[in-house]
């Protein structure tokens, strides 16, 4: 095992690796910008190195001064988060190419889920179900991009190739927006993503947002560890996580879990990973896999008691997974709520001083955090502040210790998203179950108090 991890991420996650590897008694360097030098788990990590200024394209995406903050440390491996550098393959060959290990999968896996075109094609050829589309990049010919999208029927979305973070997709419902769409979305795309590759596939009218955690060592060993329901999404961007998915059949689940599970074999996966999929009428249709830990990991190792970030080490350090398919047993539900610094309705990021902080406790939650009182939110990053999960032996358990756990929070100084979550824990449907990825923008536009 290693004796030494440097972090390369700042916030909740630097937090939560932080705490994996004091279980493993590994040591921890936490490498921060000059934003974040008082943040409290740079203060707990064993060592602590400044990368840069306050801009994350100077600190957490400037790999030279990540590399020899490893080096001067020692330290002998890199978790690199979510977010950032955790999906470069360029990075994670580097960190390689200097002698350290990434915690992650290998470069070229990396590369070829980053484009996601080449990502659904090996997706396909693996015995993934993928959205229906065109198998390639949209080509200039205007005539041939009307061709091909009409091949596959209207309403269709127009997607980047290396896109990310819910940033860089159109929807078509008419030929005569087709070529204009494509256009927007190529410039978007090259100037978010630096790559102007547009793909197009079926745009989904009413689809659930399911995904299959799934966790792969390298000697061919894979599991998969259920799924999470993440279907309440603002601008493609999830705010409520759950496990296990609501009513799908526990037959479908398994089946869609199996699929990943053999994939990973199939392609010689090595780490964590998600496998996105949409799902309507019964079926799944795959998105995209992210090759890193995702936010809402915790809902997972809520209900099977599977420790991913320390899987994630543990495999980094070519250990074998410790148990099989078999030996994985789910229980009870779990809910994660994303709380960030931002007004509730209007979405408008809200950075500055905390100056009251309360977090909530009692049975079955989990408050995943790095803020504290007087903490100060610093403008230049994700507006996430941290996530409240509740866990319950059922679902209505699980909503109603969530009920109370939002109940219980105060943050103060600075506005949250803490009030949309009350509000949609004593909504109807999503009580009820089984809402779309639509709901919460159609809902959003009903709930916001009048200007
Ligand atoms: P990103 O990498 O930016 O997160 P994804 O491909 O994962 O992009 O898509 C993000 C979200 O966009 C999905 O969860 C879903 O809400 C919506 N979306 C993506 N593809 C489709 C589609 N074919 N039909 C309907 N909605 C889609």
């Amino acid at each position: 095992m290693f004796e030494k991890i440097l972090i390369a991420n700042r916030g909740e996650i630097a937090l939560r690796i932080q705490r994996a590897c004091r279980e493993l008694n590994i040591k921890t360097v936490a490498v921060h910008s000059e934003a974040d030098a008082d943040a409290k788990y740079v203060r707990l990590a064993d060592e602590s190195v400044c990368i840069g200024p306050a801009p994350s394209s100077l600190s957490y995406l400037n790999i030279p001064a990540i590399i020899s903050a490893a080096e001067v440390t020692d330290a002998q491996a890199i978790h690199p988060g979510y977010g950032f550098l955790s999906e470069n393959a360029d990075f994670a060959e580097r960190v390689e190419k200097s002698g350290f290990v990434f915690i992650g999968p290998r470069p070229d896996t990396i590369r070829m889920m980053g484009d996601k075109v080449s990502a659904k094609n090996a997706m396909k050829r693996a015995g993934v179900p993928c959205v229906p589309g065109y198998d390639g990049a949209l080509p200039e010919s205007p005539a041939e991009i009307v061709k091909i999208v009409r091949s596959i029927g209207y309403p269709v979305i127009i997607k980047a190739a290396g896109g990310g973070g819910g940033r860089g997709m159109r929807v078509v419902h008419t030929e005569a927006a087709l070529l204009n769409a494509v256009t927007m979305t190529r410039s978007e795309a090259q100037a978010a993503f630096g790559n102007p590759m547009v793909y197009a596939e079926k745009y989904l009218e009413n689809p659930r947002h399911i995904e299959i955690q799934v966790l792969a060592d390298e000697h061919g060993n894979a599991v998969h560890l259920g799924e999470r329901d993440c279907s309440m999404q603002r601008r493609h961007q999830k705010i409520i996580e759950e496990a296990p998915a609501f009513g799908i059949p526990l037959r479908l689940r398994n089946k869609i879990g199996e699929r990943c599970a053999e994939a990973c074999r199939k392609i010689g996966y090595r780490g964590a990973g998600t496998f996105e999929f949409l799902y309507e009428d019964d079926e799944f249709y795959f998105i995209e896999m992210n090759t890193r830990v995702q936010v809402e990991h915790p809902v997972t190792e809520m209900i099977t008691g599977v420790d991913i970030v320390q899987e994630q080490i543990r495999i980094a350090a070519s250990q074998k997974l410790g148990f099989r398919q078999r030996d994985i047993q789910f229980r009870g539900h779990a809910i994660e709520c994303r709380i960030n610094a931002e007004h509730p309705f209007k979405l408008t990021p809200s950075p500055g001083r905390i100056t009251a902080y309360h977090t909530p406790g009692g049975p079955g939650i989990r408050v995943d955090s790095h803020v504290y009182h007087n903490y100060f939110v610093p403008p230049h990053y994700d507006s996430m502040i941290g996530k409240v999960i509740a866990y319950g032996e059922t679902r209505e358990q699980a909503f109603a210790r969530m009920r109370s756990a939002l109940s219980e929070m105060i943050v103060e100084g600075i506005d949250t998203n803490i009030p949309l979550h009350r509000q949609l824990l004593l909504d109807a449907a999503f009580v009820r179950g089984g809402t779309s990825i639509h709901y919460l923008e159609q809902k959003l536009a009903s709930l916001a108090p009048p200007e």
